[in-house]
C-alpha cells in the first residue's frame, strides 16, 4: 500500500512516516505544494495525506486542482484543531476525510484503511483465499488457522495479490505498490519475496503462479 504524505513540519512528517511504515504502509514523503501537484498522479497510492497549511501553497487549492484534473485517489486532509471552515471547505472541495491536529497516529492509520477498503471496493477488512485470511486491520495473517510470520514487505506483496484474487498484476504495478522512492530496488527483489511467500504458503495455501511477460497472479480456492 503506497501511501503518499504531504506535510511541511519536519518533526511531526517524521514521527508519521514511522508509524505509517510500521503500519505497513510504503510511504512517499513531499514537504510543499508543487512537488504535491507532480508527483500525485504518478504513482499507484492508495491514498494521500495533504495538510493545508503548506508553505509555497494552500492545501486546499491542491486539492481541488488534484480533483479538477480527475484524481480519484483517496484524500485526507490534515487540518488545525480549530478550524472548521477548513474541514468543511475540504470535504466540499473533494476530500474524502479529515484529521484535526494534534491526533492520535493509529486513528489516523484507521482512517486510511478505511478509506482504502472503501475506495477499493472491499469494505471487509478481511480478505479470505480458501484457507488463507489476512487480517488488514491487524496485519495479521493465518493459514489453517495459525498465524503466519511474514515480514514487512512480504505481507506488502500478499495483501496486493490477495486484493486482486484471480488476477494478474503486472510485475512493474506490483513493484509500484509495494516499495517506495527511496527503497533501492534490485530488479529481483519482487521475485526473492514472491519466492518467500510460496515456501510459507506450503502445504495448504493458494499458489501464487507467475504469468510470463506479465506479472502475478494469486489463485483463488
Ligand atoms: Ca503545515
Amino acid at each position: 500500500m503506497r501511501l503518499l504524505l504531504v506535510e511541511d513540519d519536519e518533526r511531526l512528517a517524521r514521527g508519521m512516516v514511522a508509524s505509517l511504515e510500521a503500519a505497513g504502509f510504503a510511504v512517499d514523503l513531499l514537504t510543499n505544494g508543487e512537488d504535491a501537484l507532480r508527483l500525485a498522479d504518478q504513482e499507484p497510492y492508495c491514498a494521500i495525506v495533504l495538510d493545508l497549511g503548506l508553505p509555497d501553497m494552500d492545501g486546499l487549492d491542491i486539492l481541488s486542482r488534484l480533483r479538477a484534473r480527475g484524481a480519484t485517489t483517496p484524500i485526507l486532509i490534515l487540518t488545525a484543531r480549530d478550524m472548521v471552515d477548513d474541514r468543511i471547505d475540504g470535504l466540499d472541495r473533494g476530500a474524502d476525510d479529515y484529521m484535526a491536529k494534534p491526533f492520535d497516529p493509529r486513528e489516523l492509520e484507521s482512517r486510511i484503511r478505511a478509506l482504502v477498503r472503501r475506495s477499493q471496493g472491499t469494505p471487509d477488512p478481511v480478505l479470505r483465499i480458501g484457507k488463507l485470511v489476512f487480517d488488514r486491520s491487524s496485519r495479521t495473517v493465518y493459514l489453517d488457522g495459525a498465524v503466519l510470520d511474514l515480514r514487512r514487505r512480504e505481507l506488502a506483496v500478499l495483501e496486493t495479490l490477495m486484493g486482486r484474487p484471480g488476477k494478474v498484476v503486472a510485475k512493474e504495478r506490483l513493484a509500484a505498490e509495494v516499495f517506495n522512492f527511496d527503497d533501492a530496488v534490485t530488479p529481483n527483489a519482487l521475485e526473492v519475496y514472491i519466492g518467500r511467500l510460496r515456501r510459507k504458503l506450503q502445504p495448504s495455501g493458494p499458489a501464487i503462479r507467475t504469468i510470463r511477460g506479465l506479472g502475478y497472479m494469486i489463485e483463488t480456492a
